[in-house]
């Protein structure tokens, strides 16, 4: 599923996400839970939403549902609402609205293979 680009800057305090949720749209093998995430998602969780790599490394990642995250909630009509809000892994939570990763991803609409996922804190630094 394509999302069309949304102009300007989020509320950095995230109320906008939930109205964007071009970060939860990307392909698959893009989320990627390390081991902290996957004890905080816990059962049933990861055999519901997660896919682990059947070679080595073994990698683990949020599944793709149709260009989207399948943690993403879709009962609700023009939201884009995490449904494991509390429970998504760190590569979510650093993803900082106003970010220039938020930013990147509001003007292709989408986040690209292309997008790294970087703190405004460290790319000041
Ligand atoms: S792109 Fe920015 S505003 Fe949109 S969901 Fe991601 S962090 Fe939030
Ligand atoms: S886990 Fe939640 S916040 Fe992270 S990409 Fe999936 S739907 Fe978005």
């Amino acid at each position: 599923m394509t999302l069309t680009p949304v102009e300007g800057e989020p509320d950095p305090d995230g109320a906008d996400c939930v109205a964007c949720g071009r970060c939860c749209h990307h392909g698959p093998s893009t989320v990627q839970l390390l081991e902290d995430d996957e004890a905080r998602l816990g059962e049933p969780r990861l055999s519901r939403l997660t896919v682990l790599m059947e070679r080595p490394p073994f990698f683990r990642f949020m599944q793709n549902d149709g260009g989207r995250c399948a943690g993403l909630d879709r009962t609700v009509p023009d939201a884009y609402p995490c449904a494991i809000y509390a429970h998504r892994p760190e590569g979510c939570r650093i993803v900082e609205p106003g970010s220039p990763c938020c930013m990147e991803a509001r003007r292709l609409g989408h986040l690209g293979e292309s997008v790294q996922f970087r703190r405004a804190d460290r790319d000041q630094s």
